[in-house]
Formats: C-alpha cells, sequence, structure tokens
C-alpha cells in the first residue's frame, strides 16, 4: 500500500495524500509504514532522524527492527519473547504506547521512547510504527515523582506521632477515658493507620519510578521462594476462616497412575520485589474474600516462563473495572469494596516491580465469583541457575577476603551524660464536649513510636514438592 500514491491530475496540496504527506513530514514524531514481513515502506524525516539512519530512502526495503531498535526502560536488553514491538509486529496485533529506550543507530546513545504499532486490516497487512520521544515527559514525571517522594516521606512522622498518641490515649494503664471517646479514638487511629500507610505505599511506588531502587536480581528457585512467602500468610487466612492451599490438591495421573510430580522452576528474579509483590497479591486475595472461602497459589514452569497464580473464590472485579485495577489509585467501587480499606496503589506497586524484572502481571475474573492473578517471569534452566550460583557465591568469597578498611583515627569522644528514659506522657483530660486533639507540644515528650514491621530478609529457597498437572512437561515424575 502506498499512501501518497497520487494520481498527476490530483497533486495539489488539497488532495488527501499530499496533505498526509505534508503531514507526516512536519511532526515530530517518528512514522514507519512496513509491510507484512515488517520491510520498511515508508519513514518520516522524525523517525529517520531519531533512529540515526541518515536519509529515509537509507531505510526503505530494510527490517523494521534494523531501523528501530529497543532495550527495556531501565536499559536491559530484551529478548525477543519480551519484545513487545517484536510481538506486535509478528503476530499483527496492536501495541499501545510501550515506553522502552531506542538505541540510536551509529552511536552509544539511547532516547527514551513510547512505541505504538497500528496494524492495518485489509490484504496489505501493512503495520504502522509510530514512536515519540518521552524525554521530556519523564523529566516532568521525575519532577512530580520527587515531590510525592519528599511529602509522604515528611508526612509519615507526624503521622506516626499522631498514631502513638491515640495508641496512648487507648491504652487504659496510661489514659482513662469514657466510652464515647474511645469510640471516637479509635476511628482516629483507624484512619490515621490508613494515612501511614498510604504514605508508605506513596513512598515504595515512587522509589522505582525515580530510579531509587532497582531490581537486584538473583537466582532463585522459584516454587521454594514463593511457598516461603506464602507460608506467613497460613496464621492471617485462618483467622479469617478463609481456605490456604499451595500447589494443586490433587495428585497427577501420570501414565494412568496417580502420581506426583515434583518441578523445579528456577527464575532470576530480586526476592525482596517478589516478597512485595506476593504480599499485595495474596493481602487483596484475603481482603475481598469472604470467610468460607478458598485461595489457591501455584506456581510452575511455562516453557520459558515461571508462571504464578493467586486464585481467590472472592467478591471478583467486574469487566469494567477489571481493565483499570493495575492503574494507580483505581479502586473498584461497588457496595462489596466500599466498606473494605485500601488506597489503590497495591496493583500499581505490582505490575511496577513485575516490569522491572522483565515480567508480565494480569488477572481474570468473574464478578461475584472470585478472581486470578497471574505473574509470569522469565526462567532460567537449570545450568544457567548452577552457573550463576557459582557466581553468587565466587562475589561472596571476594568480598570475605578483602582486607577490613584501615580504622580511620576518631576524634576524643567528649563526656556527655547518659541520656535519660522519657518519662511516659500523661493524659490531660480534656473537658469539651466534643474531643479537641491536642498535637504534642515541642515541651512534651515524644511518644513511643510505633514498631516498625522487621525488613524482609532475602530467601534462600529450597526446593519443595509441588503437585501440577500433566502439562507441565518439564517435571520429573516422582
Ligand atoms: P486496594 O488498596 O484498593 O486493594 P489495589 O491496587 O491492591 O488497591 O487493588 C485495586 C482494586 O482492584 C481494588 O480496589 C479492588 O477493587 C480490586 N481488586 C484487587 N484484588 C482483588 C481481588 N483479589 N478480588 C477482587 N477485587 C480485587
Amino acid at each position: 500500500m502506498n499512501l501518497f500514491k497520487r494520481e498527476k491530475s490530483t497533486q495539489s496540496p488539497n488532495n488527501q495524500g499530499s496533505l498526509a504527506e505534508v503531514t507526516l513530514n512536519a511532526i515530530h514524531d517518528g512514522v514507519i509504514m512496513t509491510d507484512k514481513n515488517g520491510i520498511v515502506e515508508y519513514i518520516n524525516p522524525a523517525a529517520a532522524t531519531m533512529t540515526n539512519i541518515g536519509a529515509p530512502t537509507n531505510a526503505l526495503k530494510l527490517s523494521y527492527d534494523t531501523v528501530i531498535k529497543l532495550e527495556s526502560k531501565e536499559g536491559r536488553e530484551l529478548s525477543e519473547t519480551e519484545n513487545p514491538l517484536t510481538n506486535a509486529m509478528k503476530t499483527n496485533q496492536p501495541l499501545e504506547s510501550f515506553r522502552g529506550s531506542l538505541i540510536v543507530n551509529k552511536t552509544d546513545k539511547r532516547i527514551p521512547i513510547a512505541v505504538s504499532v497500528l496494524p492495518v486490516n485489509g490484504l496489505s497487512q501493512n503495520r504502522i510504527i509510530t514512536f515519540r520521544n518521552i524525554t521530556k515527559e519523564l523529566e516532568e514525571e521525575g519532577e512530580q515523582t520527587e515531590f510525592i517522594s519528599t511529602a509522604s516521606h515528611e508526612m509519615r512522622t507526624p503521622v506516626a506521632t499522631i498514631d502513638g498518641y491515640l495508641s496512648l490515649s487507648l491504652n487504659p494503664q496510661t489514659a482513662t477515658i469514657d466510652e464515647r471517646a474511645r469510640g471516637y479514638l479509635t476511628a482516629a487511629q483507624a484512619a490515621s493507620k490508613h494515612l501511614g500507610k498510604l504514605f508508605q505505599d506513596l513512598l515504595d511506588v515512587t522509589k522505582l519510578d525515580d530510579g531509587r531502587i532497582r531490581p537486584n536480581f538473583t537466582p532463585v528457585e522459584m516454587v521454594g521462594l514463593v511457598k516461603m512467602i506464602t507460608d506467613d500468610y497460613l496464621n492471617r487466612a485462618k483467622e479469617a476462616k478463609i481456605n490456604f492451599t499451595f500447589g494443586s490438591n490433587e495428585p497427577t495421573s501420570v501414565g494412568g497412575l496417580n502420581r506426583r510430580m515434583e518441578q523445579v522452576v528456577y527464575g532470576f528474579v530480586d526476592t525482596d520485589f517478589m516478597r512485595e509483590i506476593l504480599d499485595n497479591l495474596i493481602d487483596n486475595a484475603i481482603k475481598y474474600t469472604p470467610a468460607g472461602g478458598s485461595i489457591y497459589i501455584n506456581v510452575r514452569g511455562d516453557g520459558d516462563r515461571a508462571l504464578i497464580n493467586v486464585t481467590d473464590t472472592g467478591i471478583g472485579i467486574s469487566a469494567d473495572n477489571l481493565s483499570h485495577i493495575f492503574q494507580k489509585f483505581y479502586r473498584a467501587d461497588n457496595s462489596d469494596t466500599r466498606t473494605i480499606g485500601g488506597n489503590g496503589l497495591g496493583l500499581y506497586l505490582v505490575k511496577q516491580r513485575v516490569e522491572a524484572m522483565g515480567g508480565k502481571v494480569w488477572a481474570e475474573s468473574a464478578f461475584g465469583e472470585g478472581s486470578t492473578f497471574y505473574v509470569s517471569l522469565p526462567r532460567i534452566t537449570s545450568n544457567e541457575y548452577e552457573k550463576r550460583m557459582i557466581a553468587v557465591r565466587q562475589a561472596e568469597i571476594a568480598n570475605q577476603l578483602q582486607p577490613a578498611p584501615k580504622p580511620v583515627p576518631q576524634p576524643a569522644i567528649p563526656n556527655i551524660p547518659a541520656p535519660q528514659p522519657a518519662p511516659v506522657p500523661q493524659p490531660t483530660p480534656q473537658p469539651a464536649p466534643v474531643p479537641q486533639p491536642t498535637p504534642p507540644t515541642p515541651s512534651q515528650p515524644a511518644p513511643p513510636t510505633p514498631p516498625q514491621p522487621a525488613p524482609p530478609t532475602a530467601p534462600q529457597p529450597q526446593p519443595v514438592q509441588n503437585q501440577i498437572n500433566n502439562n507441565n512437561v518439564n517435571g520429573e515424575v516422582k
């Protein structure tokens, strides 16, 4: 198909072909049109400049992937299967605004771009690739992220102080209050906890957005890792009267015999990210599943991917909401969810962490029946796992053999009196009928800071037995 084919008689600038050409020549977005085999048939000047291919005619008859080469936005090489541009071009499916880095030809420069693919229907099966430079957009987002991160950091401290005083007020050993006041203060404490969680989640989300944290990849056995993390939820599920199962219940029928298959699935992941991902998915599964329901978690190898699913028989998600739940602050609004607390950041964080490890996350759900969240991550072979483990051990040994740093001479320590333990604050009776919260004044002693949960430690999983179905041909038959 030639967009610009013109009849001799229609050369006036008013005809559609010329207008399209004038527009495509003028815009700053890159546009490439290929045939169904991905061979470039048209490239506009902006695309030729951004890719550094030289004159647009240089690109004609070349395969699109020699003109436009992508890396992940973190600068990681994208394998053929995880490159969304390659997938969209091969399958003739649309791709919407994938953010990656354009490798500028003949230089080591990278340009952050958002790339889309639009398949042209009909016999020609042309594909149109459009991409735009998002450097400015990222800078603006970076400023926003920095603001949110600083604001949440600053606000966490006063919220913890308020929460501390509310705990003291509600503790019969430190305060005497009547039942009505207890009700008000309990509601205030629930709100302050919600605020504290919101600020913590905002901080966690911005950490990856602004590059303060990057995935720290380690070779792991995935089944053991996921089981170890999910085991922490056994008690919470029991308290909520929810059945909690890791792996499938039924033995697999192999060759007519009921046998168990042990599948060992290796991955190369950030174990802290894995904990955050599973914490959010399981926390949601428990939150959105009424008592008497069930949660099933499974891990299996699926070709070159490790596939984890968290399935629940809870309230489910309507089709309208399903396409939005991974957006920042999105909460499905219905009579069931209104009474369940949350801030709509958990699944955004899950998506962000999964994608940073080169994975994908999606959900399937039937409203009123339950949901399944899938996390698919790149899988490595047992050989790769062994090699990477050896590299990890060698790095550890090398670290241990490093000479200890020479002690830096310290200045003489002045004679400072030992600090006195802070006295427990005494409650001041408030005669006013409506409770007026009194903010702590600087002369008051600081309230005890609420206990902080211990940071998750990097787990060292052991392979555990995981029962899988017949399809999982990579398993070993026991
Ligand atoms: P929240 O803090 O609101 O739970 P999330 O980002 O974790 O935020 O989830 C976004 C929305 O997706 C939730 O408000 C809820 O409507 C829906 N959701 C997430 N997980 C489930 C689930 N397991 N079952 C039903 N709805 C869910």
